[in-house]
C-alpha cells in the first residue's frame, strides 16, 4: 500500500537498524522499519521532515518500507538552529497528538503549510509556533469560543476597540462572568479569530506589534498546556537558545 506522509521521528537502533514514525494523511501515527539490509538505499530519504509517498506492507502488526517517493525534504530548515529547533518541536507536538488509525487531514494540511513558512527565510518563529499551537487547538477538537461566554452564553457582540475582554484558558475561551489573567483588547480577539479561521494560504500573512503579540502568545501558550498536558523537551532547548541569544 501507499499512504502520503511527513516522517515525525526517526530512530537507530542496535547496530544500523532504522525505524522511522510517519504521520501520515491516510492511517495516522504509524512506526515503520526500513531494515539494516535495505538501509543504505533508504539513508537519506528517511530523515525527520521529509515528506512523501512511502510504500509500505504490513507483516502481522507492523509496518516495514518498501520505496519512497519524496515530495520535499523541508531542507532549508537545517539551515538555521533555531528553525530546526521550532520544527522539532512541532514534530514533538505531533508525536504527542496524533494516534494510529486516527486521520487527521486538517491538522496534516496544517503541518505542511507550517514547515512551508519555515523554510521562508527570516521567518518569525515565535509567532508561527503561537499560530500553529492555536489553529492545532481547533484541529483537536479544543477550538476556543470567541463568540459567547463560555459559562452564561451571552453573545460577545460587536467588538468595541475602548474595551477589553476576559478570556479564561480553563472555560475555554471568553467569559463575561469571570475575570482571569487574560484581559484581551480587540486586536488580539481578531486576532485570534484569523488564526482559528483564515485559510491555510492566509494564516501566515500577518504581523503582529509587539503587545498584541504578548498578549496573544501568553494566552495561546497556556492554552495549548492546559489542554495537551505536556512539556515538550524541545520547547526548554528552544528557550536555552533564545535566553543565549538574547531573542
Ligand atoms: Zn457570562
Amino acid at each position: 500500500m501507499t499512504v502520503k506522509g511527513i516522517i515525525i521521528k526517526e530512530n537507530i537502533v542496535g547496530e544500523g537498524d532504522k525505524y522511522i514514525t510517519l504521520f501520515t494523511h491516510e492511517l495516522g501515527q504509524i512506526q515503520i522499519s526500513a531494515l539494516k539490509s535495505t538501509n543504505y538505499k533508504f539513508c537519506s530519504v528517511t530523515q525527520l521532515f521529509v515528506y512523501g509517498i512511502f510504500e509500505i506492507s504490513k507483516i502481522y502488526s507492523r509496518y516495514k518500507l518498501i520505496n519512497v517517493e519524496i515530495i520535499t525534504t523541508f531542507y532549508k530548515i537545517r539551515e538555521d538552529i533555531l528553525t530546526l529547533s521550532y520544527a522539532m518541536y512541532i514534530m514533538d507536538f505531533l508525536l504527542e497528538v496524533t494516534k494510529e488509525s486516527l486521520r487527521q487531514s486538517d491538522l496534516f494540511q496544517l503541518t505542511l503549510y507550517t514547515l512551508h513558512e519555515l523554510t521562508k527565510s527570516n521567518p518569525s518563529l515565535k509567532l508561527i509556533r503561537c499560530i500553529y499551537e492555536l489553529r492545532a487547538m481547533r484541529c483537536l477538537g479544543f477550538m476556543p469560543n470567541t463568540q459567547d461566554c463560555t459559562q452564561c452564553g451571552n453573545a460577545i457582540g460587536e467588538l468595541d476597540m475602548t474595551k477589553k475582554y476576559y478570556f479564561s484558558v480553563a472555560d475555554g475561551g471568553y467569559t463575561c462572568c469571570s475575570s482571569s489573567k487574560h484581559r484581551l483588547r480587540y486586536d488580539t480577539i481578531h486576532t485570534i479569530r484569523h488564526i482559528l479561521n483564515s485559510d491555510y494560504n492566509h494564516l501566515y500573512k500577518f504581523e503582529l506589534l509587539p503587545e498584541i503579540y504578548n498578549e496573544l502568545a501568553s494566552f495561546v501558550i497556556q492554552y495549548t498546556v492546559y489542554h495537551i498536558e505536556k512539556s515538550f523537551r524541545t520547547l526548554s532547548f528552544i528557550r536555552e537558545i533564545e535566553r543565549i541569544l538574547l531573542i
